[in-house]
Formats: C-alpha cells, sequence, structure tokens
C-alpha cells in the first residue's frame, strides 16, 4: 500500500522514482562507493531496500541510527551485527564454505575484529576471502543513515580505512550510504580531504528531490484510489501546499485519514510531523540555543547574515559574526536549512516546511 508509514521494501510499491531506481541499479553494477542522499523523509532506505530486495547479488543493510550508546555507537554492538548481517547473507546465498575457510569464524561466534589486531581475524581478511569466491556477481554493503558512523570509534576513521581497503582491493564489493545529514555526509567521506582514508576515490552520488506538486497530487490520488476512497481535488491541493512534496509526510497523511481521522488527518499529520522534527532539533537546541534562535529567525524570513545577527541581538543578546557563521553552517550540513541566492543576495531557508513551521510557533 502506497500509504504505509515505513520504509517501503518492494519496487511495486515505490511511486515516481523510475530514474533513480534505474541510476541505482546501473551503479550497483559498476560503481565501488554510491552514496544516495536527500532530506529526511524523501524515500532514501525505501528506494535502498527495494532496489536491494531484487538486486542480483548479495547485500548486507545496516541501520547506523541502531547503536547509539550515550551519544556514541556502541562498536562491539555495531561490530557484531555487521558481522552477523554478513554471515545471514552467505548462509541464505549458499556461500556457508568460505566461512568455514575463514580462521577464527564459525557461525555463532564473532571472532573477527575490525581493526584487525591481536590473535582476531581480521574482518578485512574475511570479506577478501568472501570477495574471491564470488564469482562475478557484487556484495553490498549498505549502511543506512551513515553520517552516524563518525560517532563510531576515533571519529568513524576505523570504519573509513575499512571503506578504502574494500574499494581498493575488493573488486566484487560495493559501498552504499545513505544521509540524510547530507553536509556531514559529505564531511564524514572526505574525498576531497587529503588526509583522509577516502581521499580521491570516485563517489556516485544520487540525490533524492521532493516531488513536484503535480506528482505529489498524482501520489495521493492514487493511494486514496488503491483504498476506494474518494477525496476532495480541493483537500489534496491544500494537503500538498502544506506539506510540500515530501512523500514521507504525505505517506503519513494518508495513512491517518485512512485509519484514523478523515476529517482532521492534516492537522493530525502536521502534529506527528512536529513531533518528529521536535526530536530532531533537540540535540541541536540542547547544544547550544543559538540553534533555535537562528532556526526561529528564518521561519519569520529573517534570512540573510546581517539581519539574522540583527534579530538575535535584539531579542535574545549578542552574537558574534564567527559563531553565527558555524551555527549557520552546521544547521546547513545537518540539512536543516540550505542556502540559496535570490535576486543575487544569499539567504537561508528552510528545505523542509514542516520545519519552518514548527520553528515559528
Ligand atoms: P528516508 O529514508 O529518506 O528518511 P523513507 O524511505 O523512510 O525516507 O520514507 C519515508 C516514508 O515515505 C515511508 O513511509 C515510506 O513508505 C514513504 N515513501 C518513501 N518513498 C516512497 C516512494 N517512492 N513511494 C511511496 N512511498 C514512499
Amino acid at each position: 500500500m502506497l500509504f504505509s508509514i515505513e520504509p517501503k521494501h518492494s519496487l511495486r510499491d515505490i511511486f515516481n522514482r523510475k530514474e533513480e531506481v534505474s541510476a541505482f541499479q546501473k551503479s550497483l553494477q559498476s560503481e565501488r562507493l554510491i552514496v544516495l542522499d536527500g532530506l529526511r523523509r524523501i524515500g532514501k532506505t525505501s528506494l535502498l531496500k527495494a532496489v536491494l530486495e531484487e538486486f542480483d547479488g548479495y547485500h548486507v543493510f545496516i541501520d547506523c541510527r541502531a547503536y547509539f550508546r550515550n551519544n556514541l555507537i556502541d562498536v562491539e554492538a555495531f561490530d557484531r551485527a555487521l558481522i552477523k548481517e554478513i554471515e545471514k547473507t552467505l548462509k541464505l546465498g549458499k556461500l556457508k564454505k568460505i566461512l568455514k575457510s575463514i580462521s577464527g569464524l564459525s557461525f555463532g561466534g564473532f571472532e573477527i575484529s575490525i581493526e584487525g589486531k591481536g590473535q582476531k581475524t581480521n574482518l578485512a581478511e574475511a570479506l577478501k576471502s568472501i570477495d574471491e569466491t564470488l564469482k562475478g556477481k557484487r556484495f553490498v554493503l549498505a549502511f543506512d543513515e551513515a553520517q552516524n558512523l563518525r560517532f563510531y570509534r576515533k571519529g568513524g576513521k576505523d570504519l573509513l580505512n575499512l571503506f578504502a581497503y574494500i574499494y581498493d582491493n575488493l573488486k566484487n564489493f560495493v559501498i552504499v550510504l545513505t544521509g540524510s545529514e547530507i553536509g556531514l555526509l559529505h564531511d564524514f567521506l572526505g574525498i576531497d580531504d587529503p588526509d583522509a582514508p577516502l581521499f580521491g576515490r570516485y563517489l556516485s552520488e544520487i540525490r533524492l528531490q521532493r516531488f513536484s506538486k503535480d506528482k505529489s497530487l498524482e501520489f495521493l490520488r492514487k493511494g486514496f484510489e488503491e483504498l476506494a476512497i474518494d477525496v476532495s481535488e480541493k483537500s489534496l491541493e491544500r494537503v500538498v501546499d502544506e506539506l510540500d512534496g515530501i512523500v514521507g509526510y504525505l505517506s503519513i497523511y494518508g495513512y491517518i485519514y485512512y485509519k484514523e481521522d478523515p476529517v482532521n488527518a492534516l492537522e493530525k499529520t502536521k502534529e506527528l510531523a512536529k513531533k518528529l522534527v521536535e526530536k530532531e532539533l533537540s540535540a541541536l537546541i540542547n547544544r547550544s540555543t543559538n540553534y533555535g534562535y537562528v532556526l526561529k529567525a528564518v521561519s519569520l524570513h529573517i534570512n540573510r547574515f546581517n539581519q539574522i545577527r540583527t534579530y538575535i541581538e535584539n531579542n535574545f543578546g549578542t552574537i558574534s559574526d564567527p559563531t553565527l557563521s558555524k551555527i549557520l553552517n552546521t544547521l546547513v550540513k545537518q540539512s536543516f536549512l540550505e542556502q540559496k541566492y535570490v535576486d543575487g543576495v544569499k539567504r537561508y531557508l528552510f528545505p523542509d516546511p514542516v520545519m519552518e513551521y514548527v520553528c515559528k510557533e
């Protein structure tokens, strides 16, 4: 069903992503390092899962948000999950004998260390043995919301080293990373940073954009048609005007309309969306209230650097240019704001209308 609130798992349920699906499928066959990025709730996980579902090869999927303890990735839990997923894939792919051939590793045991230190079998070596037996089939290691990997030990450097090793040596492996915090993900990967492990590697990037107004309306019409519910064009137009072409919000709306409350579906969608957004912003605002002040200013269309500074100084207290610049930079890197030139002037805007409405309150 189109109006589900979990990520889609099948290409049959993916609406309006033909080009992206085919670009991604092509990259999976020819590239080594793929980034699938775009705003929160734009459909990255869905696209990834649906394409992998039909992929003629092997894959492992890791949700990088699932291993957080006290604001850091629990390395042991993460490594265990990664290895368990690899084992599962090998079992399913009838490649069990490879596992047996890797000394120190047996089913149910996790005698592999990513660092490759000490007596343990090195994960890189284990992957090499797998690579040698793949016979042309590709093995995808997919990490969802991968900007979070910077909270792995040593700022994620061990993982970046592993990725660089895989890129350089294991021809049948493909690394796929998705990210909502686009700037942070690119900073983490450090493709342009001479001191970073992945410096200079080729990164194939697929950016998911919001649906156009027409496509958003078509999505809603199609979803309601599937459920045999008749909704007026006027109501649909209003929904798209308020939620824009962010498919995650449109899906929540359809779901609430169908399951709960057709009359107040839009209001309830906004309430739920607001809770999601508040949760995402809270970590940032806990770090510094300045983030909240800047977002408030931009929500009031005070969106040029100097105007924002004046607004904060008039309402909350002094803020230096370097501090404001850092705050804006972080908000852009985390995709809470975007920078655009309007009439030749640099302005900060919300890419997500719900975020704007939450910050205005
Ligand atoms: P992201 O990973 O970008 O945060 P998700 O894949 O989790 O986004 O999608 C958010 C919501 O939107 C989910 O409920 C999912 O079912 C729905 N969705 C995403 N992309 C599509 C699509 N192309 N067609 C139909 N529904 C989609």
